[in-house]
């Protein structure tokens, strides 16, 4: 079971490792009455929230654990936050990738001071070698978001955003594995069981959205997307946050690429902030006006901002001065 205590206890494990991030105004999205506020993850030393996860679970682990070495399949904002909190540490990270992996994504692993292994010609591949890595070697899987300590290190986001703004009825929170949102959830709905919490994924390939209609985990097609960071499947063996989200989520949106892209150019020439796709897809809701759950005192979580500068300047600058 995930409690509000094991957010706390994330909370403790995580200091000097993850920091805490500033919560701050949105005065463009602040119309109609409401008050919406921005929880700046892309402040994260590794520009994204998965260093929460990754800390809590690494933090976690025993000491001989720790020392035997920890693993992970994912060359995005998760294995950017295994690396990094590993090294903080002093613990072994190794990455798994496939052959298909780009160079930059290869090096940017490389240079956090993580062991790279480059293997087979697919993700699933690469994931094979970490499940080789866990029986053979006794090294420790710290996975994207479908495990305990990882939901609760995410989780932590919530209590600073209850203790900043204590007054917040609605959170707007991006949704693909479901650790985020999950962890985020339980814990504010276990301190205010008023507030309402909002899924965003993209249109192109979202699994957790499909599965929740299935009423069961279902696998979706993957697509690119522009929110790249959203796009993968939820397990089909989901022990956690399938269950989670199905218990706490109160309503979920999905947006077209159009969308995600006018919230990233919203974002940067309203408020100034870049953000990657999957970052900016809270605001879309309240351009569009997606849902009605919204209340008037609205957090959206800027997840991260691990974007290519070529691509966020090609998406930004076809959409100058957003102000539609
Ligand atoms: C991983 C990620 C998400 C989604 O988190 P889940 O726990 O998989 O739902 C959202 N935004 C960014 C930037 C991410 O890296």
């Amino acid at each position: 079971m995930i409690t509000l205590q094991s957010v706390f206890a994330a909370r403790e494990r995580i200091r000097g490792i993850a920091v805490q991030t500033p919560l701050v105004p949105a005065p463009s999205l602040s119309v109609d009455g409401r008050d919406v506020r921005l929880k700046l993850e892309i402040c994260q030393p590794t520009t994204a929230f998965k260093l929460r996860g990754a800390a809590s679970a690494l933090t976690a682990l025993s000491e001989k654990q720790r020392e035997a070495g920890v693993v992970c399949a994912s060359t995005g904002n998760a294995g950017r936050a295994v690396a990094y909190a590993a090294k903080m540490m002093g613990a072994r990270a190794t990455i798994c990738m496939s052959k298909l992996v780009p160079q930059n994504k290869l090096d940017a692993i490389a240079a956090l001071g993580a062991e790279t292994v480059i293997i087979g010609d697919s993700q699933d591949d690469a994931q094979q070698e970490v499940w080789r890595l866990v029986k053979d070697e006794g090294m420790a899987e710290i996975p994207p978001f479908d495990h305990a300590d990882v939901i609760a290190g995410q989780g932590t986001i919530a209590l600073e955003i209850l203790e900043q703004f204590s007054e917040v009825d609605t959170l707007i929170v991006q949704l693909s594995g479901g650790g985020l949102i999950a962890g985020i959830a339980m814990a504010a709905k276990t301190i205010n069981p008023a507030i309402r919490v909002i899924g965003v994924s993209m249109e192109r390939g979202a699994a957790m959205a499909a599965s929740l209609k299935a009423g069961k985990p279902v696998e979706v097609r993957e697509e690119k997307t522009l929110a790249d960071s959203l796009g993968g499947g939820i397990n089909l063996n989901n022990r956690y946050t399938f269950k989670m989200a199905q218990d706490f989520v109160d309503d979920v949106v999905l947006l077209t690429e159009e969308q995600i892209a006018r919230a990233m150019a919203h974002l940067y020439w309203r408020e100034g902030w870049v953000t990657e796709g999957a970052g900016a897809v809270g605001a879309a809701v309240l351009l569009d006006n997606l849902s009605d759950k919204v209340g008037r005192n609205v957090a959206l979580v800027l997840s991260g901002k691990n974007v290519d500068m070529e691509t966020f300047h090609q998406v930004v600058s076809k959409r100058e001065g957003a102000h539609a």
